[in-house]
This record gives structure tokens, sequence and C-alpha cells, in this order.
């Protein structure tokens, strides 16, 4: 990665390389309009917290493109998070969504604070500033948030109840914000639904290598939200998980780890640190072991010039939003690695989202293990087509799961027809 890069700047790298595949078939005008976002928007927020002072944060909200439907996107909540940042996982969200197949444009929004600092109390409060400031960019036909990093279903159902509130009623019509409690008309398997995505299109690149999770060596960065699940899916599949990390530590056993034995450690410390399983190795150490798929599921900028050469696996299950940079992506190209690109390999959580703003509109419930069918199976399906698209045109992974979502984009665009 060269000084400066941002993940904008990778996100724009990757938009322009699918724009020249597009060329042939859709104008520099309308592939031109899809670079910028739509509207981007920065909030002060002037919550009261628990020590009785006034706290002034800053939030982002980025609507990239609706042509599709309303901006989707989840709320990160990070100390690092920069409005350019926004636009980036804004932007990735328009493709992710058109290639999964919902009806919904890309949005992000992001709230500078540190998740760890703050008390559960002062969390909430924070939470509900966001809502009540971004109210008039929230609404089912406009923007849907959804968690992120550092965001879970507690804010969700924070952000609903203030929405709600406002209104004056006991509740919203149509879906506001997804991944809330079930309780609160949430859906059952939101929570696991990226991470289960990832495993499954895990599974299927190893079967296209002539392989199996069954007996697979897996190691996962990121023990959150997508990579504990990941983890603890692949796990359930047969997969032996021989490493894993979180920002605290990073665990390594040849012969597997514990997964469900950290995963109460977690629960009950908050962190890897001195769990009881494995050894603790270093975290650059970790992405580098050989293994047969790596799931990056923390950050962005993982992979990078300065490790591509010598990552050792087979698959990359990029659960996390822009963990290649592009420069290592073409390394890992020239390596042989099968890399599954973050706007198929983590649009399980979005597909899902999708599912539980239908069950709102339509005053359903689904079942937990009818969610869990339908995303196994849309996860499948697109993987079958980006798999194709790359194999009949001699193109990465990443580039035909672009050309794809960009594609469907354009002609959404196109169907709509010229708006002053
Ligand atoms: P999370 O906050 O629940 O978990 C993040 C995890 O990464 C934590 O365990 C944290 O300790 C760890 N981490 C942070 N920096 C690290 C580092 N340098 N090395 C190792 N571990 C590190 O977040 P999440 O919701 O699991 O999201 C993770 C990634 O997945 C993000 O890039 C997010 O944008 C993406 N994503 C999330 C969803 C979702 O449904 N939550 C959907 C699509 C994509």
């Amino acid at each position: 990665m060269k000084k400066n890069e941002t993940m904008l700047d990778h996100a724009l790298a990757n938009f322009d390389r699918a724009a020249a595949l597009l060329a042939a078939e859709f104008s520099p005008g309308l592939l031109g309009k899809l670079r910028q976002p739509k509207e981007r928007t920065e909030l002060r927020l002037s919550p009261q917290l628990t020590d009785g002072a006034i706290h002034s944060y800053t939030a982002f909200i980025v609507k990239h493109n609706d042509a599709v439907g309303p901006c989707k996107g989840g709320i990160r909540m990070a100390l690092d998070v920069t409005l350019d940042d926004v636009t980036a996982l804004a932007m990735e969200m328009t493709w992710k969504c058109a290639l999964i197949g919902v009806p919904f444009g890309g949005g992000k929004s992001g709230i500078v604070a540190a998740p760890g600092q703050l008390n559960a109390e002062d969390k909430e409060v924070l939470v509900r500033s966001f809502a009540r400031n971004a109210q008039r960019h929230i609404h089912p036909l406009v923007y849907v948030p959804a968690p992120d990093m550092g965001t879970s279903e507690t804010e969700m159902g924070y952000i609903k109840d203030t929405i709600s509130h406002s209104m004056g009623y006991a509740t919203t019509q149509g879906s506001y914000v997804t991944g809330k409690p079930v309780i609160l008309g949430g859906i059952p398997g939101r929570r696991e639904a990226t991470g289960r995505g990832v495993a499954v299109v895990a599974a299927e690149a190893l079967g296209q290598l002539g392989g199996e999770m069954r007996g697979a060596k897996v190691i996962v960065q990121g023990f959150g939200n997508v990579g504990s699940v990941a983890a603890a899916v692949m796990a359930e599949m047969g997969a032996c998980v021989v490493g894993l990390s979180d920002e605290h530590a990073a665990l390594y056993a040849p012969g597997g780890l514990d997964v469900p034995a950290l995963l109460a450690h977690v629960k009950q410390t908050g962190k890897l640190t001195d769990g009881p399983s494995g050894t603790a190795v270093a975290h650059a150490e970790l992405l580098e072991m050989p293994c047969d798929v790596l799931a990056p599921c923390a950050t962005a900028n993982q992979i990078t010039v300065a490790n591509a050469e010598r990552i050792q696996a087979r698959v990359i299950a990029e659960g996390a939003n822009g963990p290649t940079t592009p420069e290592a992506d073409a390394i890992l190209h020239k390596k042989g690695i099968f890399v599954l690109p973050d706007i198929l390999c983590n649009a399980g959580g979005v597909f899902v989202s999708y599912l539980e703003y239908t069950q709102e509109a339509q005053q359903e419930q689904m079942t937990g293990a009818e969610v869990r069918a339908r995303l196994e199976r849309r996860m499948r399906e697109r993987f079958q087509l980006v798999y194709e698209t790359a194999q009949q045109r001699r193109w990465p992974m990443r580039d035909a799961a672009m050309y794809l979502g960009v594609r469907n984009v354009c002609a959404a665009l196109v169907a709509r027809g010229a708006l002053p």
C-alpha cells in the first residue's frame, strides 16, 4: 500500500477497472456518474453523557447511489472512521446489493467514537443522539442502516425506538433499520448471516479447487460479529480452525483451536487474550501461515504489498470490507490464490437484511430455518454466477463480481431514463 492511500482510493481503483470492462456497454457519462456519491452529510452530535457533561461527536452519512432502490448500509463506530472511508463503504454497498440481487442501493454511516471506551449507557445515549440527528435521512424508502463494526443489534433496537418515539408511535411502519433484535421486528439469523455466508462461499471455492471444507485448515482474522460466526460455521462444516485473532491477540494451534471454548472466553472477558486454546503468535505472522482458507474478517487493508507475497492460503474469503489492496490483489492473482471478493463473500448480511425488510413490510415472521435456507441458496447461486463469468472471460473473481454488480446498477440507471 502506498503512503496516504485510503479506502476510497482502493474503492475507486476497483470501480475504474469495472468501468473499463463496461466501457463497450455504457457511456462514459453514465459510468462517470457512479464514481461520485449522490450525497455526503456530516453531522455534529452533542449528547449529554453519564458524567453530566455535553460531549461532541462527528458522524457521517453517505448515500452513494439509489438507482436500484433505497440506500442500504451499516453504521460503523470507530475512532478512525473518516468521511472518505464511509464514502468507499457506501460505494461498495451499491455494487454488493446489485450483485446479490436485492432492490437496494448503497449507503453507509460512520460515528467517530471508540466503542470500547464508552460504557453501555453512554453508547446508548450516543446512538440515540445519532438517530435523532440523522432522522431526516433514515426512512424505508431513503436509507436503511444496519450494524457494522462497533455496532450490533442492540444499537439497531435503540435507533428503532428513538425514531418511533419521535413519531409518537409504538413502532415504525416498515423497516427504518435492519439487524434489530427479533422481538422488535428483527429476523432470526441476521446476526449470523454475514459469517455464515462467508463459510458457504468459502466451501464453494474449495469445491471448485477440488477440495472440501471437511478437514480444511482455516485461519480467521477478526473474532467479532462476522469472524466469530464464520469460524464457528466452518468448524461445524468439519474444518480445522488453526488460527484466530482479534485486535488484542492472535492464536494458533496446528491441530485445531477449540472455537466454542474461545467463543465462551470472549463472551466472558471481551478478548481472545489468554484464551483456553492455542498459542499466542504475532498478528502479522498469523496471516502468513499455510492454510486452505484465510478469512480476513476484521478491517480494511490487511493484505497489502508488504505481505501479499508471503500469503500461503489457497482461498482468501473476504469477510471484511476492503481487506485486500488493489496492488496486493494483483500479487495474489499471480500466485494463483482464489480470492472471494468482499462484495460477494460478505453479502449474506445484506441479503438477510432484505428478508427482514420484506417481512416487516408484510408483517410476517420468518423462521430461522427459512432464513438460513434462503441465505445459503442465494450465496451459492451468486457464487456460481460470478465463478462462471470469471471462467468464461478469464478474469479474476473480483473483476467478475464488480462487472456484474456495476452492470446491474448501470442497467437500473438506463431503465430509469434521464432525470435532469
Ligand atoms: P465487529 O466490531 O463485530 O468485529 C471486528 C473484529 O475485528 C473484533 O474482533 C476486533 O477485535 C477485530 N479486529 C480489529 N482490528 C483487528 C486487527 N488488526 N487484527 C485482528 N483483529 C482485529 O465487526 P464486524 O461486524 O464483525 O465487521 C467486521 C468486518 O466485516 C468489517 O470490515 C465490516 O465492514 C465487515 N462486514 C460486516 C457485516 C456485518 O453484518 N456485521 C456485513 C458485511 C461486512
